[in-house]
Formats: structure tokens, C-alpha cells, sequence
């Protein structure tokens, strides 16, 4: 926050303001040629799976390189934090940061979930947005954002002192250790911050403090996704319900989320292969022993 100023104005300040913004990732070459071809093959899905998310909890989901994974809306508007994984290996898993520094704050048709390093590829990309006309409105809100972490009883705490155990963290904990046998300590520790799937959200104009608003997701509505590569998700359906009032408690009304599995006759995507993590060397200017 930038309310608190000690320091003098320079003598220089005019010839230090103004400069024009540069998009620090410009992201062309990461555009896919693909999404036509995908865009047939979702008027082909078959469906494999689904499963439902209970409201203040969450769970697990396998989806396999050339499947197509829905999460809709039931019942009533919800939020959902989604973790995504590679499925043979936990510690690649989806990197929020750099996904924003190469979309901007909020995801739609097109954008991909890059993983962490030293990995960095696209996990999964964005194939279809039954929101995708919200757009970004008069305060800059928008939704599916990557920009907010996963609600969680550590902040609740310090700003509260309330210990609550059903913030998205710990649901999306719970459902690791519960359902792929993981000691606490480690499914905690390798949760990490989230796409925040259906949930309105920005920056306040002023502060450039992070808000959100009442989502305008409604039954029905769904986030597509197609994976690049076999992956585990865990999606959470968070306490604040649509995010409309508040979170970390159990005031909020909230709803449960569906997520479906789909396939595609190998017809429809011959030509597209998983992709590959990061080629760099990763001698970070050393000589390797
Ligand atoms: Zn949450």
C-alpha cells in the first residue's frame, strides 16, 4: 500500500514519471494453434466421469493427457479452488505467479496453467467459458482469477485470532491425505495457491487492494479445461460460497461444485502430443560437477 509517504519529491520528478508501460511477458509465442482443433473435438466429449464436491470440502480427480475436465456450477453460486498436479510427480505442480505475469489476473478460453519450476509447461488449457462475456467490468473485476492465493487458517488467525479448520487449504489438504495417502505435513506442504474458478474478483482502484464481489456463476455454468498432460486435481468448494460477503467462517451459504471427466475419440486430437517440461539446462551460470 503506498499511503504512508515519508520521503521528499526529487527535484527530477518530472522527467521520472510518465514513462510508458512495456508487457513484460508478451506472450505470442506461447499462443495455441490448437484451439480450433479442440473446439471440434469438445462437440465429440464422452463422458468418463464425475464426481461432487461437497460444500466446505474437497476432492481429488485423475485426468489424462487428452481428456477434457469440466467444473460446473450446481445447486446455487460457488466458488472453487482448484490445485493442479502432474500425476506422476507432486512436486510439479500449477504456478499461479507466473501464469498471471503471462495472462494478467484473470484466465479464459486460451490461457494455459503453467507449472512451477524447474518444470515450467502448460499443464492444462482453458478450452471453454460459459463466462467468458462478464469480461473485465467497471472496477476492473473479473473472474477465474489468479491473482488471490486459497483462503486459509493462518491469515484467518492473524487478523481474527479464530482458528477455523474448512478454509480451501485445509479442504484441499484433507482430500490429499485422505484420498492418495499423504502424511499431513507433506499434503500441506505442497498445496499451493490456486485458479480461483468462478470467483469475481480485483484490485480497489485506490489501494490496488485485493476485493471480490458476489459471483455471477449460476447453475449450469461451467470452466473447461483440456489436459496437456496426465494430471491430478484437487478442487476445493470454499466457505465463502460466492464470495459475495465473507470467507473463513461458516456464515457464508454455499453450494456444491460438480467436476466431470471427459473423452475424445483419438480421431479428434492425433496431431497433438503432451507437452514437454522446460529444456533450459539449468546451470544458472555454473559449471556443472
Ligand atoms: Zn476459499
Amino acid at each position: 500500500m503506498k499511503i504512508k509517504k515519508f520521503s521528499k519529491k526529487p527535484f527530477d520528478i518530472e522527467s521520472r514519471l510518465g514513462a510508458d508501460p512495456v508487457v513484460c511477458y508478451p506472450n505470442a509465442t506461447i499462443e495455441d494453434k490448437n484451439l480450433s482443433i479442440l473446439h471440434l473435438a469438445r462437440k465429440n466429449l464422452i463422458k468418463k466421469n464425475e464426481l461432487i464436491i461437497p460444500p466446505r470440502d474437497a476432492k481429488t480427480f485423475e485426468v489424462k493427457f487428452g481428456e477434457f475436465f469440466r467444473i460446473e456450477s450446481l445447486d446455487g453460486p460457488q466458488v472453487g479452488d482448484l490445485n493442479l498436479f502432474s500425476l506422476n510427480n507432486l512436486d510439479e505442480k500449477f504456478y499461479s505467479g507466473k501464469t498471471r505475469a503471462l495472462y494478467g489476473t484473470h484466465l479464459s478460453v486460451g490461457d494455459k496453467m503453467f507449472s512451477s519450476f524447474p518444470y515450467l509447461r502448460s499443464l492444462a488449457m482453458i478450452t471453454w467459458d460459459t463466462l467468458d462475456w462478464y469480461d473485465y467490468d467497471k472496477d476492473g473485476g473479473s473472474v477465474h482469477d489468479v491473482i488471490g492465493t486459497r483462503c486459509d487458517p493462518y491469515t484467518s488467525k492473524l487478523l481474527s485470532n479464530n482458528d477455523y479448520h474448512y478454509c480451501c487449504h485445509s479442504n484441499l489438504t484433507r482430500a490429499l491425505v485422505k484420498e492418495k495417502n499423504i502424511e499431513l505435513d507433506e499434503a500441506e506442504k505442497i498445496v499451493h495457491d490456486v485458479l480461483n474458478v468462478f470467483m469475481l474478483t480485483g484490485f480497489t482502484n485506490d489501494t490496488k487492494q485485493y476485493f471480490m464481489k458476489a459471483s455471477p456463476v449460476r447453475p449450469g455454468d461451467y470452466l473447461e479445461f483440456f489436459a496437456e498432460t496426465d494430471l491430478l486435481g484437487v478442487l476445493s468448494a470454499c466457505p465463502g460460497g460466492d464470495c459475495g460477503s465473507e470467507h473463513s467462517s461458516d456464515v457464508a451459504k454455499c453450494h456444491p461444485l460438480k467436476v466431470t471427466i471427459w473423452k475424445v475419440d483419438k480421431k479428434f486430437i492425433k496431431n497433438l502430443k503432451p507437452t514437454n517440461i522446460s529444456d533450459y539446462n539449468r546451470n544458472h551460470g555454473l559449471e556443472r560437477k
